[in-house]
Order: C-alpha cells, then sequence, then structure tokens
C-alpha cells in the first residue's frame, strides 16, 4: 500500500524546498516594469543579496540557470586562447571546464577525485611553475553537489598571494550559498556564483554574479563581451531593463523579495548553524545504519564534508531501489548518484543523494531519514536499526 498521498517533498540538491510564502508572493497579476514596486524594490534586493554572499562587491543577476552564471562567469573574465585553471573534486567542476573549453578557453584540470578535497602542495606547485601568468583565473567549486565535499577559499587565496599570482579566484557556491559559511570578501573569492534554486529559496531561473574591483578590471581588460553577458550594465544599470538586459524576471523577483526576506530575519549565522545541525543529524543516522551493511557516506572526513548536500553508497542495485521505494511508498523524492558511475555500476545505481538545502527544518529531516530507514527494511537492505534514534540524539543535543 503506497503510503504517498500528501504532501511531498523533493529532497535532492535543487531545486529545493519553495517556502509558500515565497510561492505566495510569486502569485499576482502581472506587476508594472516602467515605475512603481518592482524597479524600486531593485537596490535593496541587490544589497541584500551581496550581504548573503558577505561582499561588498558588485553584483549581477541573469534569468538563467546555474549553467548560465558559470557562463557568465567567464565571460566576462577570460578570453578565448587565455588559460584557466579548475580544481575538480567532483562532476561539477568538470562540467563548469568543459563550459570554459566550449568558450575556447585552454583549461587545465587539476582532479582530485570524488572522495575529498584538493591538495594544496600539488596547486601551489602548479602556480609557481606558471612564473609568466599564463592562468586567468583558478575555477574551484565550494561544494561540489555530487560528491558533497566541500572545499577552502583562504589556503587558496594564501597560496595566490604568497606567489603574487594575480589569476581571479572564482567560486562556485551554488549548492552552498545560504547553507554552508560563505564569505567572499574575508576569504579573498574575486568572483562567486550562485543560482536561485537551492540555498536561495526560489524556482530555478536567476543566477548571480559577484564580482570585486579586481574582477571588474579584468572584465574592462577583454575585447569582446557579448551585451547579454555583460555584467557590467546589470551590476550599475541606468535604467530597470538594464538589469537584466530585456524584461525582467518580474514574479520571480518578488520571490526572491520575500526569501532574502526571510534569510535575514533568521540570519546568516543562525542559517549555517541551522543546515550544520541537520546534517549533523543525517551523518549520526547513515553512519550508524552503515556499521551492519553497506551504506556509507561518501566523504568520510566530517570537516570535509558539505552541510547541505549528502552523497551515500549503498551498492547496486540498492540505491535506486530505495529512491524508488522512498517516492512510491512515501512521497519523499531522494537525489540521483551523480558523477559516480563505475565500471561495476555503469548506471550508478548504487548511488544517491539527499539534499538538505534551504527551506528544511529538524521535522523535515527526521521524517527524511524514517522514510529512510523504513525502506531499507521494506526493501530487506542489511543496516543497523535505530539510525533515526541517533539522529534525535545528535539533534536534541544541540
Ligand atoms: C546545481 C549546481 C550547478 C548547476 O546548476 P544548474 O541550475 O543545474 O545549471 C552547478 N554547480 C553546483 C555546485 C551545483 O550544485
Amino acid at each position: 500500500m503506497s503510503l504517498a498521498h500528501g504532501r511531498t517533498y523533493l529532497a535532492i540538491p535543487g531545486p529545493s524546498v519553495v517556502p509558500d510564502a515565497v510561492l505566495r508572493s510569486m502569485h499576482r497579476a502581472s506587476p508594472n516594469i516602467y515605475e512603481g514596486e518592482l524597479p524600486d524594490m531593485m537596490p535593496d534586493l541587490l544589497r541584500d543579496l551581496k550581504k548573503v554572499a558577505g561582499t561588498n562587491g558588485h553584483a549581477a543577476i541573469y534569468i538563467c540557470n546555474g549553467h548560465g552564471a558559470w557562463e557568465a562567469a567567464l565571460a566576462n573574465t577570460v578570453a578565448a586562447g587565455e588559460k584557466v585553471m579548475v580544481l575538480a573534486t567532483g562532476f561539477f567542476a568538470m562540467a563548469w571546464s568543459r563550459i570554459a573549453e566550449a568558450r575556447g578557453i585552454v583549461v587545465d584540470v587539476l582532479d582530485f577525485g570524488n572522495g575529498g578535497t584538493f591538495d594544496l602542495a600539488r596547486v601551489e606547485e602548479t602556480l609557481r611553475a606558471d612564473s609568466a601568468h599564463g592562468y586567468k583565473a583558478v575555477l574551484a567549486v565550494h561544494v561540489d553537489t555530487s560528491s558533497s565535499n566541500r572545499n577552502e577559499y583562504l589556503p587558496l587565496r594564501r597560496i595566490l598571494d604568497e606567489l603574487n599570482h594575480p589569476a581571479l579566484l572564482m567560486a562556485d557556491c551554488i549548492a552552498s550559498m545560504a547553507c554552508d559559511r560563505f564569505e567572499m570578501d574575508a576569504w579573498g573569492v574575486d568572483v562567486a556564483v550562485t543560482g536561485s534554486q537551492k540555498g536561495l529559496m526560489c524556482p530555478p531561473g536567476l543566477g548571480f554574479v559577484f564580482f570585486n574591483d579586481k574582477a571588474a578590471e579584468q572584465r574592462r581588460a577583454l575585447k569582446l563581451v557579448s551585451t547579454y553577458w555583460d555584467w557590467t550594465q546589470r551590476a550599475a544599470p541606468e535604467a530597470f531593463y538594464q538589469y537584466f538586459s530585456g524584461t525582467a524576471p518580474t514574479h520571480h523577483i518578488y520571490g526572491l523579495r520575500t526569501a532574502l526576506d526571510m534569510i535575514h530575519a533568521e540570519g546568516m549565522e543562525a542559517i549555517w548553524d541551522r543546515h550544520a545541525a541537520l546534517a549533523g543529524a543525517i551523518w549520526a543516522a547513515v553512519e550508524h545504519w552503515g556499521q551492519d551493511g553497506p551504506l556509507r557516506l561518501n566523504i568520510a572526513d566530517r570537516a570535509l564534508r558539505s552541510h547541505a548536500v549528502t552523497a551515500l553508497s549503498i551498492g547496486k542495485p540498492s540505491g535506486a531501489e530505495l529512491r524508488r521505494w522512498c517516492a512510491d511508498q512515501a512521497g519523499v523524492t531522494l537525489g540521483i548518484g551523480l558523477g559516480m558511475a563505475n565500471d561495476d555500476d555503469p548506471l550508478g545505481e548504487g548511488y544517491f543523494r539527499f539534499g538538505h538545502m534551504g527551506h528544511v527544518n529538524a521535522h523535515m529531516i527526521l521524517g527524511l531519514l524514517g522514510v529512510v530507514e523504513a525502506g531499507l527494511g521494506a526493501l530487506g537492505i542489511p543496516h543497523r536499526a535505530g539510525g533515526v534514534t541517533e539522529a534525535a540524539k545528535a539533534l536534541s543535543a544541540v
């Protein structure tokens, strides 16, 4: 018997759960784009977005998904024929590198695999060898949503500064912004990108690029930037349409306004703490279940785990079967494994992910974990019973 009827829960790493208040604020007649409330709300919207990113620099909004934000960041900083370094700890860094390649950029990928973070010695060595300063940017994903590892920027900043290397430090914060602590200016990040549909709790459709004066200078040195991708006017427009290089994403703006109000009412520190506590509950449950069975967290080192997404392995076909059971029997959709397929498991059916980013709280996470424990039992997948109790203990200790 299916018990899925009722409110469904999309527990995947984006799109995330959209708060009812955000949905309500979007449910309105088309607003006037010539004057009044909508154009007037833009300066405060940019100010509050930059507060989320931890920057006093500039912000540009695009009508696009994360892939568009990747494209925008590169279009404004690196010309075809120039070179970038990509530090890869999962599928998403590789995908960003392919976008760079398709723009004619020469890409050197340092691949550190799917299980941890960068080898800083290797990064330093590669940058030191680049005494001619061929690298125009170092691209690093903050949280790689496929492996669910979290990387640090301060050590990268330190290496660039010590070598006096002028490459821009560029951050993909699409899975982490407003979930995991990120402080763009304090960490010396020059360009950061994110999207609306993860920690920012809005539907997919907006991409954001934050950049500092150094990056703006690098933009000015480029000969060719298409009008659409150019961030200059978007970040400092003289007319409302220039924020978007065309028609505004009217309803998304209202949704984002409400989401930013919710974010700043809770407070960035409190949001980061909430995500950390909920992630801790998930880890406690999974580590307990895994003591008598195949379930494992992909990232073994706690310090390197995202607080917004968790990648797990369980062996094929159990990952796919568990996902199917949770959706059909309980109304909870888990994320597919991404970028984890291998020769023994070409479809990646032994992997799955939990998204726990944005508008999620303790009862949702305990519900999610309860459903997973029920699914493990129903499917006869070996595990040590009582993971949910461990999650509850972790939360009551917070
Ligand atoms: C989701 C995500 C992307 C891609 O975003 P889309 O909106 O799907 O284009 C890129 N990088 C990271 C880290 C992500 O989590």
